[in-house]
């Protein structure tokens, strides 16, 4: 039996990069920890803000939520969660019900938004508007988040990214030179002016350890895929870092910081898109209407064109 590095306890789970092995009470303890200290060493959140998680009822957002609601009692914010139910046939109804059971758990307040009821359309309308449902969807659900939450005078949205999404975006920026994308990696987006601040509470945790967490825990989560997720590219990059991490632990760590610290600050300049304000919905957007209203007004077309 391996014992656990801290006490007498069996291990339950070993953490290659750090080279040692937990029992379940260190293991939590550490997760939390590193946790807390993602959010402070980027100033993530102050005291007294309203933070609002977005939750997906998948095990990384679930995660978050659970960790949340643990530091945001003495670190002094008030936290709320907002499921948006994007209406796919066979998915989102579940994936409800498992955001209601884990909010009730936590005692922490659920806002469901109908994206029907709020924007018009669902994203099974998107299938057949849109080639690539999934980077449309990010489109929606990125929007939608952004003006609830400004809307609804939040201070800070939070987002269930971790260490496995930001390498992936990573790489694919740099074979992309998408100089774009790789700029936008971050911890924290402050807020400016109707953007409200995205923090990225997560970003330094490795999937591997959000699972870990959540089974010990028992954070309820969904394993159902996304009907759509299919067409998602990335799990090449995903198994291409995953056999560099087993290779060399800790390389994902450092590949995120090293990005974050030494490479992401030369591309300055490449970043600062002009925003102005979109002439239908007046939220912020780089042309005249943005990528949201143009993406519904096409389905909206569509929509009606085949109701009618
Ligand atoms: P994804 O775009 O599916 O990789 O999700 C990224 C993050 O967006 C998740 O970790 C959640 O924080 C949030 N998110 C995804 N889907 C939803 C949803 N239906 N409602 C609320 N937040 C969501
Ligand atoms: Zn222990
Ligand atoms: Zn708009």
């Amino acid at each position: 039996m391996t014992k656990c590095k801290l006490c007498d306890r069996k291990a339950v789970v070993r953490l290659e990069y750090a080279n040692m092995s937990l029992c379940r009470e260190h293991f939590l303890e550490y997760f939390e920890r590193r946790v807390r200290k993602t959010l402070e060493k980027y100033r993530m959140v102050g005291r007294g803000e309203r933070v609002m998680a977005a939750v997906s009822g998948g095990k990384d957002s679930g995660v978050m939520l659970d960790v949340l609601a643990r530091i945001s009692r003495d670190a002094g914010f008030t936290l709320e969660a907002l499921y948006i139910d994007l209406g796919i046939p066979g998915y989102s109804s579940d994936c409800l019900s498992v955001v209601r059971e884990l909010c009730e758990r936590l005692g922490v307040p659920l806002r469901v938004l109908d994206l029907k009821e709020y924007a018009g359309f669902t994203v099974a309308d998107l299938m057949g508007t849109v080639r690539r449902v999934c980077s449309a969807c990010g489109v929606v659900k990125r929007y939608v988040l952004n003006r609830y939450a400004w809307e609804e005078g939040f201070d800070k949205v939070a987002t269930g990214h971790t260490l496995d999404d930001a390498t992936q975006n990573i790489l694919r920026g740099i074979i992309n030179g998408d100089l774009e994308t790789l700029s936008r990696i971050t911890p924290y987006s402050p807020p400016r002016g109707k953007l409200v601040g995205r923090i990225r509470p997560l970003i330094e945790m490795p999937e591997k350890d959000i699972l870990v967490y959540a089974l010990l825990r028992g954070v309820p989560f969904t394993t159902a895929e996304c009907p759509n997720a299919r067409e998602a590219k990335g799990y090449a990059l995903r198994r291409a870092l995953d056999l560099v991490e087993l290779e060399s632990p800790s390389s994902k760590k450092a590949l995120l910081t090293n990005f974050l610290e030494r490479i992401q600050p030369l591309l300055r300049g490449a970043q600062e898109r002009k925003l102005r304000e979109c002439s239908v919905c007046s939220m912020p957007s780089s042309a005249e209407v943005c990528s949201f209203c143009r993406l519904r007004s096409r389905i909206l077309v569509r929509v009606g064109a085949v109701g009618g």
